[in-house]
């Protein structure tokens, strides 16, 4: 007898999976808008200015390799949550706060399910937009909640389907968790407005719905933290909410592989919060012991420095605007080739992706005929698109749906 002589198959996870028939593709023409990692307009990885001078800056300071605390590098988790919860109001809730390091944004996201099933007895379900992050489900399925999907994007208007999305809230049992992208929804690209997040703000305190925000792209979906904050510090400064806050820095440091990630949990007041935290260095001792340290030292040191952090807002613009000029020169050349239907969801989205609308059969027959290779639901990586490849990805599209 075996543990393991009847696992069962999984399947590779797609995005990783069409990555590696990229890979693996010899067309000099190919395109990868797959993996939502950023890329220069030569199509490479990209090391933010401000990370590269926060790097040398710690290699010329006798870098050792210590293990950090169990909670992570406190003055890391200090200035994450102070940038999350803004600096004129982090004063006033900062002893409230619960925080830890955490691998990444998964992995604290992963944290924070798993403190709420340490804290309380009661067995709340969480609810998942549709579509959503193809990991949400992952991650709190694994822990034994209850997933729950609701009609996030309406497909047919291309925008967000907000009588959907009330009819759940005012429906959902209380104490339920809502998985909330804070900005930068993947994959749609479709953020509430301010007066949308309002609406849905005053229905969850009424109806006692937990948040649980997603904060993967702060900063990386306008080029300003204050905007692309909005909806936590409406949630947590404004409403007086319990939430939490799953922060990464993969996307908007480009610390993808360093696992740079800080969760953490507003609650009622100091106490609970001091406990909360006993709570969440227990869970990362048994899974975690110490969370990595190199990259929360890089972006602690930005975070903590005036002058590095002017440069990281400098290089949010810098990514920000590029995506966003392929965002208009794809939806200009859809347009020029006389690609059939509207395309302005091109343009109105945000984020690192555009959630095309094609069907399956498209989508197959870009990548076998074109070699452009993207995601089953149509999402694009903006950050695939350069001005070497724009023109021949609309003509391939254009043609393809013609
Ligand atoms: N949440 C969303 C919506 C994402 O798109 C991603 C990454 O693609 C993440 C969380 C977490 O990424 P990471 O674990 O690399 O920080």
């Amino acid at each position: 007898t075996s543990f393991f002589s009847s696992a069962p198959r999984i399947p590779k996870d797609a995005i990783f999976a069409l990555t590696a028939q990229y890979k693996s593709d010899t067309s000099p023409v190919k395109v990868n808008l797959g993996q939502g990692a950023y890329r220069d307009n030569a199509a490479l990885p990209w090391i933010l200015p401000s990370v590269a001078e926060a790097r040398e800056r710690i290699s010329n300071h006798k870098l050792d390799h210590e293990y950090l605390p169990i909670l992570g590098l406190p003055e890391f988790r200090q200035a994450a949550c102070k940038l999350a919860i803004g600096p004129t109001k982090f004063g006033s809730v900062a002893s409230r706060i619960a925080s830890c390091q955490s691998l990444s944004g998964t992995g604290g996201l992963h944290l924070a399910g798993s403190l709420i099933k340490a804290c309380s007895s009661l067995k709340p379900q969480v609810w998942i937009p549709e579509p959503t992050w193809s990991n949400h489900h992952l991650v709190f399925s694994s822990l034994g909640f209850e997933c729950r999907s609701f009609q996030y994007y309406d497909f047919e208007r291309k925008r967000i389907d907000m009588n959907a999305y009330k009819k759940m809230l005012q429906n959902a049992e209380p104490h339920s968790i809502v998985i909330l992208h804070a900005c930068a929804h993947n994959p749609t690209g479709c953020d509430p407005t301010k007066d949308q997040w309002q609406e849905i703000g005053r229905i969850m305190k009424e109806r006692q719905l937990f948040p649980l925000l997603d904060a993967a792209y702060l900063g990386f979906n306008s080029g300003s933290i204050d905007d692309d904050a909005y909806a936590i510090r409406y949630f947590i400064n404004d409403l007086g909410m319990e939430a939490s806050v799953s922060m990464s820095f993969a996307k908007n440091m480009g610390l993808y592989g360093e696992r740079v990630g800080c969760t953490f949990v507003v609650t009622q007041n100091a106490e609970i919060a001091e406990n909360t935290e006993s709570v969440m260095e227990r869970l990362q001792r048994s899974e975690v012991s110490n969370p990595p340290a190199y990259g929360a030292k890089i972006a602690s040191m930005i975070l903590n420095d005036a002058k590095l952090t002017e440069m990281w807002y400098a290089d949010l613009i810098t990514m920000c605007s590029r995506i966003r000029e392929m965002r208009h020169a794809l939806y200009n050349l859809l347009v020029e080739n006389g690609a059939p239907g509207d395309w302005t969801h091109v343009t109105s989205q945000s984020g690192m992706f555009s959630f095309l609308g094609l069907p399956r059969d498209i989508v197959i027959k870009l990548k076998e005929q074109y070699h452009i290779y993207m995601a089953e639901n149509s999402r694009i990586s903006l950050a695939g698109l350069n001005t070497s490849n724009v023109a021949y990805v609309a003509k391939a599209i254009s043609e393809c749906i013609r």
